[in-house]
């Protein structure tokens, strides 16, 4: 059972702890190192305001900037803490190895060698996961024809197979993007003349997310081949 990753904060305006999670990520604000809950941000940025155009003011008038990228920072927090446990729990090990740490930063940085793009936390977890089966698969065959790893040393290598799906993933992606425009289209127009069109929008919508997880769900196998 996967745990809800969260990380724990201190908000700098009121003193009180912010648990932040992929729900919660969206109310909370990180400016200037800090972290506030979004209300007590605004709060801030009222009381020190002294004249317009000064930097408290600015904050203000970029409140929903502000918002977007603070929401994007934690988000991106959140999902590297959900790599990392990932990690921990598929090669069952209680700490991840410091090459590991390097080698997922050169990977996020697009600085290992060979790589002409870096791969963002998201798309190298959303991959591993879904590719976890087959480098299983491959281990498995590995030490049938005598070659066994170590943990450390199956790590690295299933990081370098992941590396070099990582374009096959990328056109997946495309591929399920398009699919799932066409389908969302086709539910729409197959639904126009005789529903009202605002439950359709909802309704489609969730037909729509079924149908790709169903697709999905056929697809991995192959997604990377
Ligand atoms: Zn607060």
């Amino acid at each position: 059972m996967k745990e809800q990753v969260m990380l724990n904060r201190v908000c700098a305006e009121c003193g009180e702890p912010i648990v932040v999670t992929h729900q919660t990520a969206g109310d909370i604000i990180y400016y200037q190192k800090k972290t506030y809950h979004s209300k007590c941000f605004r709060k801030l940025c009222k009381g020190k305001r002294r004249k317009a155009g000064d930097k408290w003011d600015k904050a203000l008038q970029d409140f929903d900037t502000i918002r977007f990228k603070s929401n994007a920072h934690f988000n991106d927090l959140l999902i590297r803490d959900e790599l990392y446990i990932f990690i921990m729990e598929q090669y069952k090990i209680e700490v991840i190895p410091s090459f590991v740490w390097q080698r997922l930063n050169e990977i996020f940085t697009g600085t290992y060698k060979g790589m002409t793009k870096g791969i963002p936390p998201s798309h190298l977890l959303d991959m591993w996961r879904r590719y976890i089966r087959k480098l299983n698969k491959i281990a498995a065959e590995n030490t049938v024809k005598g070659k066994t790893f170590n943990t450390d040393m199956r790590i690295r290598y299933d990081l370098v197979v992941l590396i070099n799906k990582y374009d096959s993933y990328l056109k997946w992606r495309e591929k399920q993007k398009i699919l799932a425009a066409e389908q969302q289209r086709k539910i729409l127009e197959r639904n126009k003349s005789f529903i009202d069109i605002k439950t359709i929008q909802t309704k489609s919508k969730e037909h729509c997310e079924q149908n790709i997880e169903n697709e999905m769900t056929g697809l991995v196998d192959d997604i990377f081949d």
